[in-house]
C-alpha cells in the first residue's frame, strides 16, 4: 500500500467515525416504555422498585434501541433505558425479564440523582449495581430459577472468574457449581 492509498483509507476510516457519531447522537429516537414492553407496570417487582409511582415513572420512560453496546444500560444523561437491538431480538427471555428489573432499578436511582456510574467503584462492588442485582435475583427466585441458571444469567464477558463469584457471595446466590 503506498502513501496515497495509506491516507484514503484514513480518510475513509474518519468518515466513517464522524457518520457513527452523528448516528449516536442525533439519530436515534426515543420511544414510550409502555409502547414496549406491556403489563410491566402490574409486575410486582416492579411495583416494589417505584411504588405508587410506577405508572406515572413508566409512563415517561424512554427507550432507545441502539446496535452499539451490550444488553441493556441507562443513560446517566437523559435517562432513557437504552436496549441493543439484537439483544431484544435475540437474547434469552427470563435475561431479558431480569435486566429489565435491573435496569428499572437504575432508573430509580437516576431519578433520585444518583451517580449510576460512579468510577470510584468497581462494577461488582458499585452499590447501585448491588442494588439493581438484589431486585432481580429477588425476582428469580420468585419464578422459581434454580441458583445455577441464576448464576449464568450473572456472568457477563467483563467480569472474571473472582468478580462473578465474589458478587454471587454478595447476593447469596451459589455459583459454586458454575465454576468455569
Ligand atoms: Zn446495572
Amino acid at each position: 500500500m503506498d502513501a496515497r492509498e495509506l491516507l484514503m483509507l484514513r480518510m475513509l476510516r474518519l468518515i466513517r467515525k464522524l457518520r457513527l457519531d452523528r448516528i449516536l447522537r442525533v439519530g436515534r429516537p426515543a420511544y414510550a416504555f409502555t409502547d414496549y414492553f406491556k403489563g410491566m407496570e402490574k409486575v410486582e417487582a416492579v411495583k416494589r422498585i417505584f411504588g405508587d409511582k410506577t405508572e406515572e415513572v413508566l409512563r415517561n420512560l424512554k427507550v432507545e434501541f441502539t446496535w452499539i453496546g451490550g444488553y441493556m444500560w441507562v443513560d446517566s444523561r437523559k435517562g432513557h433505558l437504552m436496549i441493543n437491538t439484537n439483544y431484544l431480538n435475540k437474547g434469552d427471555k427470563i435475561d431479558i425479564y431480569l435486566d429489565l428489573i435491573h435496569e428499572l432499578v437504575h432508573t430509580r436511582q437516576f431519578l433520585q440523582g444518583r451517580e449510576l456510574f460512579d468510577e470510584q467503584y468497581s462494577y461488582i462492588d458499585r452499590p447501585t449495581e448491588i442494588e439493581a442485582y438484589r431486585h432481580a435475583v429477588e425476582e428469580a427466585r420468585r419464578i422459581g430459577l434454580p441458583d445455577e441458571r441464576t448464576c449464568q444469567y450473572l456472568k457477563t464477558e467483563w467480569m472474571n472468574k473472582q468478580d462473578l463469584q465474589k458478587l454471587a457471595a454478595t447476593l447469596k446466590v451459589n455459583c459454586i457449581r458454575n465454576n468455569n
